[in-house]
């Protein structure tokens, strides 16, 4: 590991939606102490890091004020000289028109290691998810890839057109979207028929994604017409014809549907991932933060005698995460657990221990304090010293079980978390803007939460279909003089979901 020397590590972010970046972008993500990332990253990888991780934007807003490459360059160089774990993450894969090239070469003249882990670009990414395979048999045997130079600064006659447009069966082209007519003038002026299938892909693999499917002919006047903007990209080839068949993200149930998820104070936010599951993009009311303690002195003292419990607990990633922070600082690592048994609540936090070499002896699937209890329990004998690291917001219920099962409970608080603000004024946006086609409850708390974060402004949630859980949180939004569009008849998670299913329309 680069204790000392800095390692610059040039990552490819995957074409959007964040399940599509690489497991060793992941990792690398959590470990990192900066990163450095564009535009067209998912918001949520973010989410991944750190929250002691500095986080430099330096992506562009079209052609408007922007960090150039010139600055983005000496800025990694300066990083890495500076010893430091940088993740330099860009959309797609790093070396396609991502100037990660570049960046390679500055970093190796300046003599900073480096690495690339390629991501999944959205030259394959976005057409797959539109149902368009780049090649196919009996339609294509080659595909490539070209820039539409949509740089203002890239003379036009780059390309050399002629080679271009016989160059593959498929033909794709990023950053086109402000050049189509000129692309589209040039293939046909070169060769290609005018009738051949084509597509553009706009925001390939997420909730927003959006595709048209016409000719070369036809393809700019659709863009026109539908007022496409960027990025998308241009697909040019028999298989573009596929899609019509082939097509299926944007046909998920809930596809671009916009729902704003309350949670309860502590709540999981496993109705987001229902929701997203579908197809929908869920926006969380409040977001919550993940911060490091503003006192760890408790936390630091039971890691300082950890091999002295017979069960350490994790209750999240984010707990593991903090407890390594925490070892990492006083010079240890992980064989400070000794002979201690390490329990997990959920896959997540599993894969967390297993990230930094730790096999956990009980994962435990239950989401309740009351299920990981009986899990856990039978394993504990009375009298012997277990470790709970959580959240500062967990129920005690937990520990409760523990030490009336006889254990010595160390109930230690490893993170905190806290709203954001920044939630809050992005719920308020979008709901003004109309950006929001659901809004979810499932519960009276959930109520009380989103109308104190609205300051009462019922009026915001006039446009947005109501849907509650049950008639319990329906009444309590009807006594709050909201009005209630759904009530789900099973009261769960996935009975909100199918209720959502079932009653919006499908495009
Ligand atoms: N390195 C990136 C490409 C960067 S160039 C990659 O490998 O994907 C930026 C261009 O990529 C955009 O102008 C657009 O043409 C394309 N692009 C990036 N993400 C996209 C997406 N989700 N859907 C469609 N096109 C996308």
């Amino acid at each position: 590991m680069a204790e000392s020397g800095g390692l610059v590590s040039l990552v490819g972010a995957g074409p959007g939606d964040p399940g599509l970046l690489t497991r060793r972008g992941e990792a690398l993500l959590r470990r990192a102490e900066v990163v450095v990332y564009d535009r067209l990253v998912a918001p949520e990888l973010l989410g991944l890091c750190s929250p002691a991780a500095e986080r430099i934007y330096v992506g562009k807003e079209g052609f408007g004020p922007s960090v150039s490459q010139d600055q983005i360059t000496p800025l990694l160089v300066k990083l890495g000289q500076e010893g430091r774990r940088v993740v330099r993450l860009k959309g797609g894969d790093p070396f396609v028109f991502g100037r990660g090239g570049e960046e390679a070469l500055a970093l190796r003249e300046a003599g900073v290691p480096f690495e690339i882990v390629p991501g999944v670009t959205s030259a394959i990414a976005a057409p797959a998810c539109a149902g368009i395979p780049v090649t196919h048999r009996g339609l294509a045997a080659s595909f490539m890839v070209a820039t539409g130079f949509e740089d203002p600064t890239k003379p036009a006659s780059d390309h050399d057109w002629a080679g271009l447009a016989h160059g593959a069966d498929t033909l794709l082209f990023l950053m086109g979207v402000e050049h189509l007519e000129e692309i589209v003038s040039k293939l046909l002026e070169h060769g290609r028929p005018a009738d051949e299938p084509a597509a553009l892909v706009r925001r390939g693999t997420t909730p927003e994604q959006q595709t048209l499917v016409g000719t070369l002919e036809t393809i700019a006047g659709l863009a026109r017409e539908r007022r496409l903007r960027p990025p998308a990209i241009l697909v040019v080839g028999k298989v573009a014809s596929l899609a019509d068949q082939l097509g299926w993200l944007e046909r998920r149930p809930l596809h671009g549907k916009r729902v704003l998820v309350t949670r309860a104070r502590e709540q999981a936010s496993a109705l987001a991932d229902r929701l997203a599951e579908q197809g929908a993009r869920p926006l969380e009311f409040p977001s919550i933060k993940i911060q490091p303690l503003a006192d760890p002195g408790s936390l630091d003292a039971a890691l300082a005698e950890l091999a002295g419990y017979a069960w350490v607990v994790f209750t999240s990633a984010n707990g593991v995460r903090a407890a390594f922070e925490r070892l990492e600082r006083s010079h240890r690592d992980a064989r400070a657990f000794g002979a201690a048994r390490i329990a997990a609540i959920g896959p997540a936090t599993a894969a967390g221990l297993a990230e930094r070499g730790l096999r956990a002896d009980l994962v435990s699937s239950g989401a309740t304090a009351e299920a990981v209890a009986a899990d856990l329990t039978p394993r504990v004998e009375p009298g012997q010293r277990v470790l709970l690291a959580r959240a500062d917001l967990a129920q005690p219920a937990l520990a409760e079980a523990l030490t009336a099962a006889g254990a010595l409970v160390d109930d230690v608080v490893a993170y905190q978390t806290a709203p954001t603000m920044d939630g809050h004024d992005e719920v308020r946006r979008r709901l003004e803007a109309g950006e929001v086609d659901v809004v979810t409850f499932t519960s009276a708390s959930t109520v009380r939460n989103l109308l104190a974060g609205l300051d009462g402004a019922q009026s915001l949630l006039a446009r947005p279909l109501i849907a509650c859980i049950g008639p319990v949180t329906a009444e309590a939004a009807r006594a709050r003089g909201l009005r209630v569009d759904l009530v789900a008849p099973t009261h769960t998670i996935d009975g909100l979901v199918d209720a959502l299913v079932e009653a919006l329309p499908r495009k």
